[in-house]
């Protein structure tokens, strides 16, 4: 179907200025894209302004939606006494650092919020990043080097394999959640080179599935690597307190050599952070790159992150709400008859249709009755798993949830007639 647009449109293509003078690397597919998008009446899904907090509801052109693109898990985005912390850090700091904390950026609070990240994930230490994509990369091409080896899942973050491409090791993936493909992996590769990561999510963002992180523990130790685990969409939603994927799997958090996490979602602030031991942190310190060259958190960044990490401590019945809600649309989904591939329903939950363009057209249908969800087409998924994908709230009612799949039915229902 894609093909047939793609070969269809292409043919009357008019190309751009930039496009003319430079030619950009997949700039013309996804113009094509574009226009074949509009040619079928499906508007552009991606940059919708939401008007105010987006969270399980979001009003969009002014607008109410049930939304669903929202990583704020737990609904904490906008509590007051987040807020009333991230005031306080504006008063006594203002609202930057003004410099890389090696030279003259660091405060208190960067070492209080990096010792309450510590404490989340039972580590010795902890640094604090800008990003969460930034941490990733500047610390994988930090700690690995040409002759090195990185093994990572086939469904890892892209920034996970831009750290892995920028180190310069040898990298290799291996099919999604297969701890037997990974042991195949290393089982070639191993030998032929110095050290070797691990590379694994603890819970993945595109299908809601969570790996078997004891038998990857145990296949590190086999093969003498070192871990790295992206808590990115496990943080506040794995574990009975929300601590992840060790939490969730009773494991020893001491098992995984570097917990990654990000601040951006659970955690309602932004920047990314990397947890570990104290001779591993200490070191990203003086040579990370995306560290030792970069601002520092901001006050009022680092006090949302401290801040929230209260409150999910303080309001477990957060997680609760966000499991419950999460297995309730999972069900539902599945009872309604669609497809919901390899969801363990944590918080995230696709609905796979299978090609793009339905998932684009059922996207813009259910928009229009008033649910706001992303299609996640190709070429962010092949095209036989394109999707739509559900971020769970916390929030969301019981009513929400329901109407939401009986609107998708519905729609699913018109689309096919
Ligand atoms: N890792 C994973 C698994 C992610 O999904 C993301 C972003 N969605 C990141 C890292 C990057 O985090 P941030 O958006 O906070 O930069």
């Amino acid at each position: 179907e894609r093909a047939k647009l793609l070969a269809t449109l292409s043919g009357s293509k008019q190309p751009t200025q930039s496009a003319r003078s430079w030619s950009l690397p997949g700039a013309e597919e996804m113009d094509i894209m574009a226009r074949g998008a509009a040619a079928l009446g499906i508007a552009d899904p991606f940059f919708r302004v939401h008007d105010a907090i987006a969270g399980a509801q979001s009003a969009i052109a002014g607008r109410d939606y049930i939304n669903f693109s929202s990583y704020d898990y737990l609904g904490l985005n906008g509590r007051p006494e987040i807020a009333a912390r991230v005031a306080g850090a504006v008063e006594r700091y203002g609202t930057t650092v003004s410099a890389s904390r090696m030279v003259s950026g660091e405060r208190p609070i960067h070492r209080e919020l990096e010792g309450a990240l510590a404490e989340w994930h039972g580590a010795e230490d902890a640094v604090v990043m800008v990003s969460g994509h930034a941490t990733n990369v500047t610390t994988i091409a930090q700690i690995m080097q040409p002759g090195d080896l990185i093994v990572h899942d086939s469904l890892a973050h892209n920034s996970l394999i831009q750290g892995a491409i920028l180190s310069g090791a040898r990298r290799v993936s291996f099919a999604h959640n297969a701890v037997d493909a990974a042991r195949e992996q290393l089982w070639m590769h191993r030998r032929a080179h110095k050290r070797a990561l691990l590379v694994l999510e603890g819970h993945y963002s595109m299908d809601g599935d969570v790996p078997d992180l004891a038998a990857f523990i145990a296949l590190a130790r086999e093969f003498d690597c070192l871990t790295l685990v992206d808590e990115a969409h496990a943080t506040g939603v794995l574990g009975a307190t929300g601590r992840g994927i060790a939490e969730h799997a009773g494991i020893d958090p001491r098992d995984v050599d570097l917990w990654m996490g990000t601040m951006s979602k659970s955690l309602v602030s932004c920047g990314g952070y990397i947890a570990g031991s104290a001779d591993i942190i200490r070191y990203l310190k003086r040579a990370a790159p995306g560290f030792v060259y970069s601002v520092g958190v901001s006050p009022p960044t680092a006090a949302a992150a401290l801040g929230a990490l209260d409150l999910i401590r303080q309001e477990p019945w957060r997680l609760e709400r966000l499991a419950a809600n999460a297995t309730l649309l999972l069900t539902c989904l599945r009872e309604a008859g669609f497809d919901t591939g390899t969801s363990d329903g944590h918080g995230i939950v696709p609905l796979v249709t299978g090609s793009s363009l339905t998932a684009g057209r059922l996207a813009q249908a259910v928009f229009e009755r008033g649910i706001n969800v992303q299609p996640i087409i190709h070429p962010a998924v092949p095209e036989r798993a394109a999707r739509l994908r559900f971020f769970v709230s916390a929030s969301h009612t019981e009513a929400q949830l329901r109407d939401t799949v009986m609107i998708l039915r519905q729609e699913m229902d018109r689309l096919s007639a």
